[in-house]
C-alpha cells in the first residue's frame, strides 16, 4: 500500500515514532493509502533543516527564488493528471473539478508568486523631516497548516507567498487528503529545489499542528481551517506575539433578486451551493430571494438541483462526489435532522444515498429563519436553505444575520443597488451575478468568525515580511 512519508530536508522521512494513520477513499470508504502519523520530534527536526536552509534561501537574488518558484510550477503542471487524480481518490472530489480548476489554481499560485517575488516593492516617504524607506524582511521560518477541502490549491496558496518573500517553509497538510503536498515535495526533490526550505510534516492536527504553532522557532503561522480551530490557534500564538493569519469558515448568502437575470444564473447558482458537495468555505450555503419570485425560483432551483450527475469522483461526467470522511458525513447527516428539529422542510435530498461511499444527496431546506441553528452554523456539506425577503432593508438583515464574514453573491441588474449591498454586506468578499470570480491579486479573507487577516497578492507578501522602516536626515 502507499505511504506518504514527511518530507524534510528534501529528503523522505519516515515518522520517528513509527506510527501511521490510515488514508480513505471517500467513494468506498477503503483504506487507500497510509501517511505517517508524526509527532512534535519530526517538526523539532523540519525546524532544523528550514533554520539551515534559511540564510542562503533569503540571500538569493529575488528573480532565482522566482526562476525556482517557475521550475516547480512547470513540474507540477508536467505531472497534473497524477495531481488530480490523487486529489480526487483523497479527497472525493469530481476529476474533473481537480484537473480543470483545482490544480491549475495550485500552478498559478506558484507561478503568481514568483512574479511576486520580482514585482514586490516597498514604500519610501520623502517629506520634510527627511526620507524615508521600508525594507521588507523575511521573517525566518514560518508554518503553513492548511485543510482537507482544496488541498493542493490551498496549501500553495500559503507556501507560494512564504517563498516568495524569502522564509522558509514547515507546512503540514491535512492528515484526511495528505497525498498532493506529500507528491509536491517529492517534486520539488526531483528538479533539486534547494533543500530544507520546503518542509512538509504530515500527521494529526492537534499533534504536528499544534507542535508547529507552539514552536518557538517558528515566526508566523498561516492557517486555513475551521473557525473552532483557529480560535485555539490564536490561544497559543496570541500570548507568544507570533504573528498569525486565520483563514476560517463561512456562512455566506446569496442573494437573488427579482430584476436579475436568475434563470440565466441557475447553473451558477447552483454551484455556489454545491461545487465540491458544498464543501468550500465560498460556497453560499443560505440563498436569499425576493419574495416575488420565490415560488418560481424554488421549482426551478430545485429541479436544476436534482439533475446535477452523482458519481463516482473518477468516472467521467461526475458533477458531485461523496463527503470526504465519515466525520463529515456524520455530521452533515446530524445538521439535517437538526433542521428537520427546527422546523425546516425538505425539497430535495435530505439522506444519505444508497452507495458505498460517504454520498449525501444535495440537500435544499425552507421553513427556517436567521435565528436557527442552521442558519446560523457552518455546515460545510451539501446543504442549502431558501429564506424569502420583501425589501432592501429586509435582505442585508438577513444577509447581515450571521457572526461569519466571509463572502457573499447578489444577483441584481440594478447597479445602484449592487453597489449598496457591496458596501453595506459585512464580508471580506462580494461578488456581483456571479460567484468565486477570483482574480489572485485581490484580498482574500473574511471578518468574524471567518478569521483574522487576508492573503492573496501583495497581502500575502506583506504578511510574510517584516517592514522594518528606515529615516535619513537629509
Ligand atoms: P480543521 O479541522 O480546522 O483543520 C484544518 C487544518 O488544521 C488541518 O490540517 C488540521 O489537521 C489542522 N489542525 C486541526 N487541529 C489543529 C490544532 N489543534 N492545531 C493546529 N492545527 C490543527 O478544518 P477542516 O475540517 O480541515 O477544514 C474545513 C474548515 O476550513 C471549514 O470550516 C472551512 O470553512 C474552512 N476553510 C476556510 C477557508 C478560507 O479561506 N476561509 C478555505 C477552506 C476551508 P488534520 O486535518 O490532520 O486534523
Amino acid at each position: 500500500m502507499h505511504r506518504d512519508l514527511h518530507w524534510i530536508d528534501g529528503t523522505p522521512v519516515p515518522p520517528a515514532n513509527g506510527r501511521w494513520l490510515d488514508v480513505f477513499d471517500p467513494a468506498t470508504r477503503e483504506v487507500a493509502a497510509r501517511v505517517a502519523d508524526g509527532d512534535a520530534s519530526d517538526v523539532d527536526a523540519a525546524v532544523s533543516a528550514a533554520q539551515a536552509a534559511f540564510p542562503a534561501w533569503s540571500a538569493l537574488p529575488n528573480s532565482v527564488r522566482a526562476r525556482w518558484m517557475e521550475r516547480l510550477a512547470d513540474a507540477v503542471e508536467a505531472r497534473l493528471d497524477e495531481f488530480a487524480r490523487i486529489e480526487a481518490e483523497d479527497g472525493g472530489k469530481p476529476l474533473a473539478l481537480a484537473h480543470d480548476a483545482e490544480i491549475p489554481r495550485a500552478i498559478s499560485n506558484l507561478r503568481l508568486f514568483a512574479h511576486a517575488a520580482t514585482q514586490f516593492s516597498s514604500e519610501s516617504h520623502h517629506g520634510e523631516a527627511g526620507l524615508n524607506y521600508t525594507l521588507r524582511l523575511p521573517l525566518g521560518v514560518v508554518g503553513c497548516i492548511s485543510p482537507w477541502n482544496l488541498p493542493l490549491y490551498l496549501f500553495t496558496w500559503k507556501i507560494a507567498p512564504a517563498l516568495a518573500a524569502g522564509n522558509t517553509v514547515i507546512a503540514k497538510p491535512s492528515e484526511v487528503t495528505p497525498r498532493s503536498a506529500t507528491l509536491l515535495a517529492a517534486v520539488a526533490a526531483e528538479i533539486d529545489f534547494p533543500r530544507g526550505v520546503l518542509n512538509v510534516v504530515n500527521g494529526r492536527g492537534p499533534e504536528v499542528g499544534e507542535a508547529i504553532v507552539r514552536h518557538p522557532a517558528i515566526k508566523a503561522i498561516s492557517f486555513t481551517g475551521s473557525s473552532a480551530v483557529g480560535r485555539r490557534i490564536a490561544g497559543i500564538t496570541g500570548p507568544m506575539l507570533k504573528k498569525t493569519s486565520l483563514e476560517l469558515g463561512g456562512k455566506n448568502a446569496t442573494l437573488v433578486f427579482a430584476d436579475s437575470d436568475w434563470r440565466k444564473h441557475l447553473d451558477t447558482l447552483v454551484r455556489s451551493a454545491f461545487q465540491n458537495s458544498g464543501q468550500i468555505c465560498l460556497c453560499g450555503s443560505r440563498l436569499l430571494v425576493e419574495r416575488g419570485i420565490l415560488d418560481e425560483f424554488r421549482d426551478a432551483f430545485v429541479e436544476r438541483v436534482q439533475a446535477l450527475r452523482i458519481g463516482d469522483p473518477l468516472q467521467a461526467g461526475a458533477q458531485f462526489g461523496p463527503l470526504v470522511s465519515q466525520a463529515q458525513f456524520d455530521k452533515v447527516l446530524a445538521c439535517i435532522e437538526r433542521a428537520r428539529g427546527e422546523g425546516g422542510r425538505v425539497l430535495c435530498g435530505g439522506e444519505a444515498l444508497d452507495r458505498a461511499g460517504w454520498f449525501i444527496a444535495p440537500t435544499v431546506i425552507e421553513g427556517l429563519g436567521p435565528e436557527c441553528a442552521t442558519n446560523r452554523e457552518e455546515i460545510f456539506g451539501p446543504v442549502v436553505t431558501l429564506q424569502a425577503f420583501d425589501s432592501d432593508a429586509d435582505a442585508l438583515m438577513l444577509a447581515n444575520a450571521s457572526d461569519y464574514g466571509l463572502s457573499a453573491s447578489v444577483f441584481t441588474n440594478d447597479l445602484g443597488r449592487a453597489h449598496r449591498f457591496a458596501a453595506q454586506l459585512r464580508v471580506g468578499m462580494v461578488w456581483i451575478n456571479t460567484w468565486l470570480m477570483r482574480d489572485l491579486r485581490t484580498p482574500f479573507g473574511g471578518s468574524g468568525a471567518s478569521g483574522l487577516g487576508r492573503e492573496g497578492g501583495l497581502e500575502a507578501m506583506r504578511f510574510f515580511t517584516e517592514p522594518r522602516n528606515v529615516g535619513i536626515a537629509l
